[in-house]
Formats: C-alpha cells, sequence, structure tokens
C-alpha cells in the first residue's frame, strides 16, 4: 500500500494547508452560488466567494469537519487505520494518546468512510478494504 505523506504533517495549519490543496485542487467552487472566484477567507485557508461572500472553510464536507481532535493527531488515527484496518481501538489510544471512546469513535468513521469510499477523495493513499 503507498505510503500516505499527510502523517507527516506536523501542525494544524499543514494539515489544513493538505486539506484545502486536496479539496480544491481543480480549483475553486463555490457551493451556493456557482461562483470560481474567491478571496482569502478569515480563517488560515479558507476561501471566500466573490459574489455571495460565502466561506468554505477546508474542513468543511469532509471527514475531518466536526472532528473534535486535533487535526495533526486525527490525520495520524486516520493513517493508521487505513493501513491496518484490524487495529485495535487500545493500541491506537496508547500511540496516540486519545481517549479510548474517542478512538473506536473516529476508527469506526473511517472504517465507514473506506467501505463508501468517501475519505479515499482526501486521502489517496488508501485502499478499499477488500472481500466486503
Ligand atoms: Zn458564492
Amino acid at each position: 500500500m503507498a505510503d500516505p505523506s499527510f502523517d507527516s504533517l506536523q501542525c494544524e495549519e499543514e494539515c489544513l494547508k493538505f486539506l484545502a490543496d486536496v479539496k480544491w485542487k481543480d480549483g475553486f467552487r463555490c457551493r451556493k452560488c456557482g461562483n470560481t472566484h474567491y478571496c482569502a477567507g478569515r480563517k488560515p485557508y479558507s476561501r471566500r466567494c466573490t459574489r455571495c461572500k460565502t466561506e468554505e472553510s477546508p474542513l468543511a464536507h469532509t471527514f475531518f469537519h466536526h472532528c473534535h481532535l486535533d487535526l495533526p493527531r486525527a490525520f495520524r488515527l486516520v493513517c493508521l487505520v487505513i493501513r491496518n484496518p484490524g487495529i485495535t481501538t487500545a493500541e491506537l489510544s496508547e500511540k496516540l494518546q486519545i481517549r479510548r471512546m474517542t478512538c473506536w469513535k473516529l476508527k469506526k468513521k473511517v472504517l465507514e468512510c473506506l467501505h463508501t469510499g468517501k475519505l479515499l477523495e482526501y486521502f489517496p493513499g488508501g485502499t478499499k478494504p477488500s472481500g466486503e
């Protein structure tokens, strides 16, 4: 399996930049009005539609939206699960120093996303588990 490069991201900003790069790799398009012109938003790496002024963060409509975890650790968790879908909650919790309940919830979400292919858009290094 290809080794995704994103788990080397060390800080919140690098993660946001990564998500922004992937999200808008084919260019920006406002979800509200379809306009393709934007200016910088108020938050780091957010983009703001020049027509209707709607601001979109790199997190919106991604796996990490509403994720109550700092992004670098959330990225690492996703990497670990993609590479080894059989990893246990206890292992994740120990490796990342995240509460087990949080690990359990996120792992479940990652696996769901892997099945639907929703995560692959953001994490091209992942592959779908076979046989299901
Ligand atoms: Zn717009």
